[in-house]
């Protein structure tokens, strides 16, 4: 029986993680607004029917069960990047899926990718999108060095208490890997 079902319940677990879609406000008038092209992006995410595919040929985690909770997998990369290209979302799962999905796991096979029975690009829409923000977030300095201050300003105490508390400058360190 095991051979011809497969355990796909991590997935659900790794499904349970994903922060959910938080929109921004509405226009003024009630409304929101949205480029067509957005949308048309993300409809190409909206096409997954959950048959876990995907996930079960992934060789992160078909050849290495300890990989298992550390690796969202393709199907849940999907998901992230539907979330993430969205037009109106506002939350950031950037350092997530650095830290905890696992993304810099995928060495962007394409395995998924020929297995999908949506043709969903798996691979060049989701995942390599999703490994260039994060990118981004981690390694561009102008982002760092913005990180680096939010930090400072809210370890400082104010030097008066009614004045609020100032970033201060130290020498550059290289950002961490
Ligand atoms: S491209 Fe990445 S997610 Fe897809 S099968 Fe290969 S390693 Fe797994
Ligand atoms: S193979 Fe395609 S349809 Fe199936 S879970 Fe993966 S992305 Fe979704």
């Amino acid at each position: 029986m095991r051979d011809l079902v497969n355990d796909v319940s991590v997935n659900y677990e790794m499904a349970a993680r994903v922060p959910a879609f938080a929109p921004r406000a509405q226009e003024a008038d009630g409304t929101y607004r949205m480029q067509q092209h957005d949308i048309d992006r993300v409809q190409e995410y909206h096409k997954c029917i959950e048959c876990f595919l995907c996930q079960t040929v992934c060789h992160v985690v078909r050849d290495h069960e300890e990989n298992k909770r550390q690796f969202a997998g393709p199907r849940m990369f999907v998901k992230y990047a539907e979330l993430e290209t969205h037009p109106l979302d506002t939350n950031d799962r950037r350092n997530l899926l650095k830290e905890e999905a696992g993304i810099g796991l995928c060495n962007i096979t394409k395995c998924c990718t020929e297995v999908c029975p949506e043709q969903i690009r798996i691979t060049d829409n989701a995942i390599i999108p999703l490994k260039e923000r994060v990118v981004d977030n981690s390694y561009d300095p102008l982002v760092w060095l913005g990180r680096k201050i939010r930090r400072r300003s809210a370890a400082e105490p104010a030097p008066y208490p009614d004045e609020p508390a100032r970033a201060t400058f130290h020498a550059a360190s290289p950002p961490e890997a």
